[in-house]
């Protein structure tokens, strides 16, 4: 096992890495801007080294500064959390060049996934069951016209690159296809600095669904069932629970399956999650994230297990520690996450926090780095904590959501979870019937 591990990232993942590592007895090095010399995970770290300043390219992004900060700690591997170098195949290589270990899957499984045309391909291969759509890249609106012709409108142009939603374009008609063709690949060549999209039928009213999996690069394949991610605003997830309000027992097992054999024979190592959309009794294959995801929290509360436990556990050469009859589901979990956002229109809003108090009690995560005298710098993501509840039923998750909701306080700025109040009243949320749609229409109609 390793001794000290680096943690290249900031906020309340790194803090997250960092209780996971104390409980595991390894020494934590917490790396920073110049922004972030006062936040927590600096705070909570064993050690802390300055890595540059706020531009995130200058610091969280910087690979020598970050390898160098291996040098001088002494620490063996590096976690990455997510966003940032997470799911950088260059950066893996980097590190395995200095003989350091990167806590994730080999460079050559994120590159593979990185890429949504491979991914699909290395999907279809593997019997995953995906998305109709353009057999790779469409490189001119002609083959566009084509492709759009043979799948059926209406059709969603995505960038190769993609990620974060950014670089997607829906067109209902012919008519749309040129300018949503066109727009995909600008933004695309904007955001990703490739222009090269490819095209899927857009579904109408899926939902999202994710499956966990877990791998120990040594042919051992497990799945910690789904996590319904549905509602979401500009394709940003906002609201996440496990397991599924719509998934029987049958479905999981059925795909839950195909996924956790699918990262065996692809002798995948670490944490992944295999997106889906679902509509009708049916799963198709949209993309593979190579690292752990935000909203993990959920699949934690219902499986008992520690993830990132289990992340570093596989990096050290370990075996999985569970098999897939290891894991139950116990009862329902939500995550809903807090933003320093500004409603209506949620613009973000850092400043100062005059006040901060955790909402607590059975059933209750609050996974932030917030603390009160902190001020949240203006260079970075907006999400400031993650409330998640765990109950018997999903019954229960929604009252302790409700009940926690109601005990936290962050004063100073202006965060989205009076957004949180109001979804809970609604009935369709209740009801847990709601689609990948469902959030855009109602912001339109009640904060439009
Ligand atoms: P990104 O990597 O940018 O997050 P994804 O491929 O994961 O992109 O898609 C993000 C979201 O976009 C999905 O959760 C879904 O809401 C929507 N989406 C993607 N593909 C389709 C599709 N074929 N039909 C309908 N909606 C889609």
């Amino acid at each position: 096992m390793f001794d000290k591990i680096l943690i290249a990232n900031r906020g309340e993942i790194a803090l997250r890495v960092v209780r996971a590592c104390r409980e595991m007895g390894i020494k934590s090095v917490a790396v920073h801007s110049t922004a972030d010399a006062d936040a927590m995970h600096v705070r909570m770290a064993d050690e802390a080294i300055c890595i540059g300043p706020a531009p995130s390219g200058q610091s969280y992004l910087n690979f020598p500064a970050i390898i160098s900060a291996c040098e001088i700690s002494g620490a063996q591997a590096i976690h990455p959390c997510y966003g940032f170098l997470s799911e950088n195949a260059n950066f893996v290589q980097v590190v395995e060049d200095h003989g350091l270990t990167f806590i994730g899957p080999s460079a050559a499984h994120i590159r593979m996934m990185g890429d949504k045309i491979t991914a699909k391909e290395t999907a279809k291969n593997l019997g995953i069951p995906c998305v109709p759509g353009s057999d790779g890249g469409v490189p001119d609106i002609e083959s566009a016209r084509k492709a759009a012709a043979d799948m059926g409108y209406p059709v969603i142009i995505k960038a190769t690159a993609g990620g974060g939603g950014r670089g997607m374009k829906v067109a209902k008609d012919e008519k749309e296809l040129e300018t949503a063709f066109r727009t995909a690949r600008s933004e695309a060549k904007a955001a990703f600095g490739n222009d090269e999209v490819y095209m899927e039928k857009y579904l109408q009213k899926p939902r999202h669904i994710e499956i966990q999996v877990f791998g120990d690069g040594q042919g051992n394949g497990v799945h910690l069932g789904e996590r319904d991610c549905s509602l979401q605003r500009r394709h940003q997830k906002v609201l996440e629970e496990a397991p599924g309000p719509c998934i029987t027992e049958e479905e999981r097992a059925r795909i839950g399956k195909i996924c956790a054999d699918a990262i065996a024979e692809m002798k995948y190592s670490g944490a992944g999650t295999i997106e889906f959309l679902y509509e009708d009794g049916e799963f198709y294959f949209i993309e593979m994230n190579t690292r752990l995801q935000v909203e993990h929290p959920v699949t934690e509360a219902i499986f008992g297990v520690d993830l990132v436990r289990e992340q570093i556990n596989v990096a050290a050469g370990n075996t999985l520690s569970f098999t897939q009859d290891d894991l139950h589901i116990r009862g329902h979990a939500i995550e809903v996450r807090i933003n320093a956002e500004r409603l209506p229109n949620f613009a973000p809003c850092p400043g100062k926090i005059t006040q901060y108090h955790a909402p607590g009690g059975l059933g209750v995560r609050m996974d932030s780095a917030l603390y009160q005298g902190y001020s949240i710098p203006p260079y970075y993501d907006s999400l400031i904590g993650k409330l998640i509840v765990h109950g018997a039923d999903r019954q229960e998750a929604l009252s302790r959501l409700y009940r926690a909701l109601g005990e936290l306080i962050v004063d100073g700025i202006e965060t989205t979870t009076p957004l949180f109040d109001a979804l809970l009243a609604e009935p369709d949320i209740q009801a847990g019937n709601y689609n990948i749609h469902w959030l855009e229409k109602w912001l339109e109609k009640n904060l439009g």
